[in-house]
């Protein structure tokens, strides 16, 4: 490819993937099909824990990011693994087998209809079954989460204290020394990813 950046030129949004047992972030969702309940189609990467989790589960939600809902949401859902941290207890949910992230713009429930493997994604495809506004507001683009990430994802410390943060998850540790055997108790990394502020 002469370029590659051409491929940020697609029009993508930010959503909070979800099924029965976990979820991550994804840009690659569309719209396929029209009607009173259309089909979407989300690309999940196949390294990802919630690809299994969607191979295994019928059903899937989509949660809707939007640019004034807390980023917390993104570092949850997008930097850790169910594999090693709970991210339903980080997040205030709704629903009951398939989670609904609270902070949203709203959510798409979907029936999975079809899973086509490609390169390194997954192609699953749903039927939208359900679906309701939480609030009104612009959704975020993957173009824009690309331009602010460092803004969004950046952790708040105390002022005048020494922090530890953790560069996977953003959880602070406050203490002169960060002993050499610590593990981020959120996602389980070791201290040499924690990064002294
Ligand atoms: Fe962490």
């Amino acid at each position: 490819m002469k370029d590659n950046k051409i491929m940020y030129k697609i029009s993508q949004g930010m959503y909070v993937l979800t099924t029965k047992g976990g979820g991550c972030i994804v840009d690659a969702v569309s719209q396929i099909s029209g009607g009173d309940n259309p089909l979407v189609a989300v690309a999940v990467m196949k390294k990802n824990y919630t690809n299994e989790l969607m191979k295994s589960g019928d059903r899937f939600a989509l949660s809707v990011i939007g640019l004034n809902n807390d980023p917390h949401v993104i570092k949850t859902f997008g930097f850790q693994s169910m594999r090693d941290a709970d991210k339903f207890a980080q997040c205030e949910t709704t629903g009951v087998d398939v989670k609904i992230v609270k902070d949203s713009l709203g959510y798409m429930l979907c029936e999975k209809i079809d899973a086509i493997d490609n390169d390194t994604h997954t192609l699953f495809i749903g039927r939208v079954v359900d679906g309701d506004i939480f609030a009104d507001g612009e959704p975020m683009t993957y173009a824009y989460y690309q331009a602010h990430k460092d803004e969004l994802l950046k952790t708040k410390t105390e002022q005048g204290k020494t922090a530890w943060v953790c560069t996977i998850c953003g959880y602070v540790y406050y203490g002169d020394e960060l002993p050499q055997d610590y593990a981020c108790p959120i996602c389980g990394v070791d201290a040499t990813l924690f990064a002294k502020r």
